[in-house]
């Protein structure tokens, strides 16, 4: 199936998919040193054949390789950029959130000398699977909160800028390579990022970056659980409307689907991947559950230019809760397509 051949209402993935338990056992071995180089690119092959056999499975029209070679949705791009020096966590004991994380300090002008690894996904990708798959990488500003100011930067604006330099270089290289679909994830921070410059950033990553479609997911984080910030979009519009990206790919099932009102509201021209499955909450969403929220989405967006996904990765659920919940996803939209082409035919 190529892109231009998707059904109406396509299923897609934000990125991350559940991580297996081998896979939380062999990190602690790689970490620990325990693997050679090649037994650390078999294990990470063996986990995207599985993130990808599951989402092929659930019946998703566009996946992604699971994010399974990342450990983490961004700690391990960090690996890649040359010029920063990690600061212990200040917390270290207890629930793991937010304030427990390395953060890191710049002691040079930011480089990426090796790119940041998403081409050998590309590459691996393509020998896995026929279906359309998108590419993820975080958001300059998202990356940036985990940066503190120093070396030759006064603020953190310097080094988003900096950092979308990078983005630039890498999602160009994908494009060049061939891929077709390439999305930015950002945590939305209202407090720290005005709705304009966070564009500006998203604009200058994509820039003379030639690709079928650039997804956006804006979220409000979801680690362990946890969101960071006013759960609301709406001080993103209208400004959100004229950045460069397609589709943006916003949460809305753990919000009970508030703000599905803005697309008719601010009649935005984006494609947008509404998130239908609440991952904050362990249960399995009914497939009839499912349908209601995509009818709910219907009521503000066209339906050529609705998808529907979960509301975020899916790396921090087990991975039964997570299969199951794709597979009532890729049924409750199957329902509304059958409502869908059946009021056509009438
Ligand atoms: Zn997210």
């Amino acid at each position: 199936m190529t892109v231009s051949t998707l059904p109406i209402l396509p299923t897609s993935v934000v990125g991350s998919y559940a991580i297996p338990a081998w896979l939380w056992a062999a990190w602690e071995k790689i970490e620990a040193g325990g693997f050679g180089a090649m037994d650390v690119a078999e294990t990470e092959n063996d986990a995207v054949a599985i993130a990808v056999r599951d989402q092929e499975h659930a019946g998703l029209d566009l996946i992604s390789d699971g994010e399974m070679r990342r450990q983490g949705f961004i700690v391990s791009i960090f690996k890649y950029f040359h010029g920063l020096r990690p600061i212990e966590p200040r917390r270290k004991v207890g629930v793991l959130s937010y304030d427990g994380h390395v953060f890191y300090e710049p002691v040079e002008r930011l480089s990426a000398p090796a790119g940041l690894g998403t081409l050998k996904e590309l590459d691996h990708l393509r020998q896995v699977t026929t279906r359309p798959f998108k590419i993820t990488l975080p958001g300059p500003l998202t990356l940036a909160t985990q940066i503190t100011k120093g070396g030759p930067y006064r603020d953190r604006a310097e080094i988003a800028a900096d950092l979308a330099t990078l983005i630039n270089h890498e999602l160009k290289a994908l494009a060049a390579r061939g891929a077709r679909n390439l999305q930015l994830d950002d945590v939305y921070q209202s407090f720290i990022m005005e709705p304009k410059r966070l564009a500006e950033l998203y604009d200058r990553c994509f820039e003379g970056v030639l690709v079928s479609r650039r997804f956006w997911h804006i979220c409000f984080g979801t680690l362990e659980g946890f969101g960071f910030g006013e759960r609301t979009y709406r001080p993103l519009f209208p400004t959100i409307a004229s950045a460069s990206a397609d589709q943006l790919v916003f949460e809305f099932a753990n919000r009970e689907m508030a703000e599905s009102e803005l697309w008719r509201e601010f009649d935005c021209p984006k494609e947008l991947g509404a998130g239908v499955l609440d991952l904050k909450n362990f249960y399995v969403e009914s497939p009839e559950l499912v349908a209601r929220r995509i009818r709910r989405m219907l009521e503000s967006v066209p339906a050529e230019k609705l998808w529907i996904n979960p509301d975020c990765g899916l790396a921090r659920l087990p991975r039964h809760l997570a299969f199951a919940k794709l597979q009532a996803l890729v049924t409750g939209t199957r329902k509304v397509r059958e409502e869908l082409i059946g009021r056509a035919d009438t």
